[in-house]
């Protein structure tokens, strides 16, 4: 079968190299891909949002399915803008239809969700303009510190963590009287904080059945120990110790079940990916967010650990048949250090060379803001390479990925070298 394949990241580079392993995968198209992604497949030259392009292009290619990569075509409406067309609505899209992406879509809607469903998740209220004032009400009982989160999406920057009740008042203000994140902050939901180790925990779901893929853990922060601003993900590994048989029972009988159960429940039709942030909270499992897709970079450490036809899987979602499917993963571990461009997440070097790739020994580079000109490939975008080692234990993983990345070389590369060494 023909394969579309929606999306220009890390995480599209990890399905691309996993899809073009199946046998059941004849021509495999990336739109809009990256320098990377031409080696599993053709790359499209459409932007992922241009839908009219994609249905042109999925109708003169025989597309038989299409994967959608970022939660953004889904949230503008992807799955639903299939259906809707006489031509299209026989093409499965994996991802959710607009109404179920806003799980990650509106924190409002999630909240509301996960309280309908029993899911545990801090406590919380969503506030407007129009309801400020009892939104400081509310802030003076909720206890420091005290989480304000943007309900839509803000390019992963809604969400604020207030250590004083007059921070918190004027950041409150900000975001509903000043728009500080935009039409994204026209709601804002205060939550209350939790303590612990966060974890992402992957589903598939045909919207009767679930699989449980690999979990990860990933890393936000700029700088080593954690420090400094929050980017889109500095690396990631996979398995995660603390996340053992117990744990992820818990996890199953108190997140996953229930959430399904609840999408089933409320008629909400949903194909694809639940990626659920969670808190550890002394062994107890607490969502912090749905997102409607799958992470980057997690993907890149999630991917080399099925060991499952991937595409056999996209098939059981597609055709509801899930459940009949094997998921074998595998024992090892991966770990994926992020190569990103000098002075990123803020204003970033670009359109700088990239050399070293072939000196890479051990790991896969995934690439992601990668661009080819003539025969260079170059650095483009803020997060520039993912670097994934899959081996027998965390160490090896560990120290063999960050070995590579230093082997990469173009002016301002920079990348941390203490990704996952915590877990150890
Ligand atoms: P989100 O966009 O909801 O994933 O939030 C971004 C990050 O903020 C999360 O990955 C957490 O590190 C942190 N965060 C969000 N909600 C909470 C919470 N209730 N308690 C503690 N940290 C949180």
């Amino acid at each position: 079968m023909n394969i579309l394949l929606l999306g220009s990241g890390g995480r599209e580079s990890a399905f691309a190299w996993k899809i073009s392993q199946s046998p059941k995968c004849d021509n495999l198209f990336i739109a809009p891909g990256n320098a990377g992604t031409g080696q599993y497949g053709t790359n499209v030259n459409l932007h992922f949002t241009d839908f009219d392009g994609i249905k042109a292009f999925a109708l003169a290619n025989d597309i038989k399915m299409v994967l959608v990569g970022p939660e953004e075509p889904l949230v503008k409406g992807i799955h639903d803008f299939f259906l809707a067309d006489e031509q299209l609505k026989g093409i499965p899209v994996i991802g959710p239809q607009q109404h179920a992406a806003q799980l990650e879509g509106s924190k409002d809607f999630s909240k509301a969700f996960m309280q309908r469903n029993g899911v545990p998740t801090a406590a919380s209220q969503t506030f407007t303009r129009d309801t400020l004032q009892e939104g400081f009400a509310y802030l003076a009982t909720a206890g420091l510190p005290v989480v304000l989160k943007a309900d839509g999406l803000a390019a992963g920057k809604g969400v604020l963590i207030c250590t004083t009740l007059e921070e918190a008042q004027l950041e409150l203000t900000e975001m509903l009287t000043e728009a500080k994140f935009g039409e994204a902050s026209s709601k804002v939901v205060i939550e209350q904080f939790l303590q612990g180790i966060e974890l992402s925990v992957f589903v598939m779901t045909d919207g009767n059945s679930y699989k449980v893929l690999p979990e990860a853990k990933d890393y936000k922060r700029i700088g080593e120990g954690d420090t400094g601003l929050n980017t889109g993900g500095m690396g990631s590994v996979s398995p995660v110790h603390f996340a053992d048989a117990a744990f992820m029972q818990k996890v199953e009988e108190k997140v996953i079940i229930p959430t399904v159960e609840g999408l089933k429940k409320e008629g909400i039709p949903y194909k694809g990916f639940i990626f659920i942030g969670l808190m550890n909270t002394n062994g107890e499992p607490w969502v912090i967010e749905y997102n409607c897709r799958m992470g980057d970079p997690e993907t890149e450490s999630v991917m080399p650990r099925i060991e499952s036809d991937f595409v056999d899987l996209l098939l059981g979602v597609a055709e509801g048949n899930l459940i009949e499917k094997e998921l074998i993963i595998s024992n090892k571990t991966a770990a994926t250090v992020v190569c990103v461009a000098g002075g990123y997440p803020g204003e970033y070097l670009k359109d700088k060379t990239i050399s070293g790739i072939e000196n890479v020994r051990d790991s896969h580079v995934f690439h992601a803001g990668t661009t080819l000109v003539g025969e260079d490939i170059k650095a483009v975008g803020g997060r520039v390479l993912a670097v994934t080692s899959l081996q027998d234990n965390m160490f090896d993983a560990l120290q063999q990925a960050t070995a590579d990345a230093a082997r990469i070389y173009y002016d301002g590369v920079y990348f941390r070298k203490d990704i996952g060494f915590d877990l150890l």
